[in-house]
């Protein structure tokens, strides 16, 4: 059965560049009727924290991006400690002592002949003897997997054949000094007991991919299907890594995007497909295909969501936004009229009642010097409320004949008169709510 997962580490509010991830293993998931797991990263104590846990909770469950169970990593410890003796049975798990700043002066010397910085594998060489001095001196070392120096390859989703020569990589460290257990040995023994058969997840993986995939081998499992997607840039193609901070997901939302306009507009960017409004998660899922997305690196600016979160908003029937309106003051009565009147000027849902103060005549009329005399003459044309909807049009016309104004002229001073700005509801639907007869 198709399973996928979404796995982030607890050590932040998650972001746009995460939604990414999670957004397309949700919908493998979905679109094949399989299993989606959140699993929360958590091998390290220091830096996860219980409230981002809920906090990424929360924007996944705002988005509507359901998952089918929930994994933690900080509960299987003592599976990573089992998996982690496999690799020493099998002699693919070495202890090496080397410390940063020696690892550091070895890279520097590598990189100074113009060589690779690859971990040289000098803890390999170390005698009994040897072993037991540095564990005196220095305690216990971190523990390396011992990479097959080959070339490891597969086929990714996204990116096609692609193939790292093992030689190129270090071997990598999977238990600390301090015996925590690193995502690379965690993330491996959760993928294969948990079953998990697709991973998505970013270009910056894509060497973690080529080292587990040895992993997975050496524990005689297979690999999941693996497809890395492109990072994401700001608009102008610069690396949005330092920006991400203040492109989380909950910024979002009190900015007022809408989950629809946001997923609509995460599940195509970067492919082939057209970036339009989804209105249901159903629509995502159809049509979604990750062999249309591209390598490239892919431009995502925060202005294309405002576009789509408007058309979301301006669809919303009345009764999705009767909470607001009422907040603002809209009698329930009224509601339909003033949801229809103003729907297409509003932005985002925060604004809905936002129309509203105006209809009670709390607005300060905008009248040009030279227009004051026509608009004067005008309102003397309109009787009192209530008004309907052939209002606007028999006044203008009654305005039109007594005065010879017309089109621009005639509308704009009226318009600005009665709602205080350039632009706004149709007038036609505007007169009916009025309340009280605008005066200047
Ligand atoms: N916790 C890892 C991350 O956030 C998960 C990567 C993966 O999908 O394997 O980068």
């Amino acid at each position: 059965m198709t399973t996928t997962r979404f796995a982030p580490s607890p050590t932040g509010y998650i972001h746009i560049g995460n939604l990414r991830t999670a957004l397309f293993n949700w919908m493998i998931a979905r679109k094949a009727g399989g299993t989606f797991i959140l699993r929360i990263d958590d091998t390290d104590p220091e830096r996860s924290k219980e409230e981002y846990v809920d906090a990424i909770k929360e924007d996944l469950e705002w988005l509507g991006l359901t998952w089918d169970r929930v994994e933690r990593q900080s509960e299987r410890l003592d599976r990573y400690a089992e998996v982690a003796a496999k690799l020493r049975q099998i002699d693919r798990f070495y202890e090496a002592w080397e410390t940063p700043t020696e690892l550091d002066l070895k890279r520097k010397k590598q990189l100074n002949m113009g060589k690779p910085p690859v971990y040289d594998r000098a803890a390999l060489t170390l005698s009994e003897d040897e072993r037991a001095r540095l564990r005196e001196e220095r305690g216990a070392g971190v523990w390396r997997f011992k990479l097959d120096h080959a070339r490891i390859e597969w086929t990714d989703g996204i990116l096609g054949d692609t193939s790292i020569d093992a030689a190129s990589v270090s071997d990598p460290v999977l238990i600390r000094q301090d015996g925590q257990v690193l995502y690379t040995l965690a993330s491996v023994v959760d993928d294969t007991d948990m079953g998990v058969t697709h991973v998505v997840r970013g270009s910056d993986h894509v060497t973690n991919t080529a080292t587990q995939i040895q992993i997975i081998e050496a524990l005689e499992h297979t690999p999941p299907a693996f497809a890395h997607h492109s990072l994401l840039t700001g608009p102008q193609g610069e690396a949005l890594s330092k920006r991400l901070g203040t492109l989380a997901l909950r910024d979002m939302r009190a900015a007022g995007i809408e989950p629809m306009a946001l997923l609509s507009h995460m599940a195509r960017l970067g492919s082939s497909d057209p970036v339009e409004l989804r209105p249901t998660h159903a629509e995502l899922i159809e049509g979604f295909d990750l062999a249309h997305f591209g390598a490239a690196p892919t431009k995502f600016d925060a202005e294309d969501l405002k576009p789509l979160t408007a058309r979301v908003v301006q669809s919303l029937e009345t009764k999705a936004v009767a909470a607001i309106l009422s907040d603002a003051g809209v009698p329930d009565e009224k509601q339909d009229a003033y949801w229809h009147a103003v729907r297409g000027n509003v932005a985002t849902r925060a604004e809905a009642g936002n129309w509203w103060p105006m209809f009670q005549g709390q607005v300060t009329p905008m009248v040009e010097d030279d227009d004051r005399a026509f608009v004067a003459e005008a309102l003397s044309l309109l009787g009192e409320p209530p008004y309907d909807a052939a209002t606007w049009s028999n006044w203008t016309s009654a305005v039109k004949g007594k005065t010879g104004r017309k089109g621009k002229s005639l509308f704009m001073p009226l318009r600005l008169a009665i709602t205080g700005q350039p632009r706004g509801p149709e007038m036609a639907d505007v007169m009916p709510l009025l309340t009280q007869k605008p005066n200047i």
